[in-house]
Order: C-alpha cells, then sequence, then structure tokens
C-alpha cells in the first residue's frame, strides 16, 4: 500500500532491524523499546488492523503467532506479552497490523 511506513519496512525501502523474515511475515525491533525486548511482527502484506482479520487472511495470522512463538522460544524468552492497538483510541499510531512482543521486565496490569 503505497504510503504506509510498515509496508515499506516490509519491501526492505526503509531500514529494520530485522529479528526473523520469511515470506509472509518480517519481525523487526521497534523503534522505541518499551521494554528490554521490543520487537513488532508484521505481515508483508498490508492489513489495516486486527479488525481487518477475516476468514481469508486468518492463516496469515495463525503464521504470525506460530512464529511469535518460534523467536521467543529460539531467544529463551519464557514470559512475554502480545500487544496489537486496534485503532486511535487504542493508540495505534501505524495503520498495518502489527504485534507488539515485549518482554525482560516486569509488566503492568491492566495497561494503561
Ligand atoms: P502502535 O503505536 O501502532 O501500536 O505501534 C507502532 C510502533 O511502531 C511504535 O511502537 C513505534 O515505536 C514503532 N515505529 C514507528 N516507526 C517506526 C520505524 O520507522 N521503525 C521501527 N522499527 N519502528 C517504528
Ligand atoms: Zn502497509
Amino acid at each position: 500500500m503505497a504510503d504506509c511506513l510498515f509496508c515499506k519496512i516490509a519491501a526492505g525501502e526503509i531500514p529494520s532491524s530485522k529479528v526473523y523474515e520469511d515470506d509472509q511475515v518480517l519481525a523487526f525491533k521497534d523503534i522505541d523499546p518499551q521494554a528490554p525486548v521490543h520487537f513488532l511482527v508484521i505481515p508483508k502484506q498490508h492489513i489495516d488492523s486486527c479488525a481487518a482479520i477475516d476468514a481469508q487472511n486468518a492463516p496469515l495470522v495463525a503464521h504470525i503467532f506460530e512464529v511469535i512463538a518460534r523467536i521467543t522460544k529460539e531467544e529463551g524468552i519464557e514470559s512475554f506479552r502480545v500487544v496489537s492497538n486496534t485503532g486511535e483510541q487504542a493508540g495505534q499510531s501505524v495503520k498495518h497490523l502489527h504485534f507488539h512482543v515485549l518482554a525482560g521486565r516486569s509488566l503492568a496490569w491492566p495497561p494503561g
């Protein structure tokens, strides 16, 4: 999608600190980390947000969760939080589906 920051990162047009990549997804470190471990996992295909998940793209979303489990296991991260802010009130600033993976410190609940 033109003018989408994460589409540009997925295409390699904007550099990122890659954690994992395959033909469908990219994981990269958040530019403004909120925990000692903070990376984002995105589909390479543009999807607006969690609100746009449907029967057609659900297998891709399932693959993202499989990738999150694989990365965290490989890095020895046993405790982590997965967050996907959806919509402006929830704090979504980039309108391309992404899952934050946060770890390495105690994480408060409920979130702010
Ligand atoms: P949101 O606010 O939509 O839930 O999450 C967007 C995230 O993208 C933020 O945590 C922000 O720090 C991160 N971000 C914004 N621009 C860039 C960028 O150019 N590179 C990287 N690696 N992360 C970014
Ligand atoms: Zn996009």
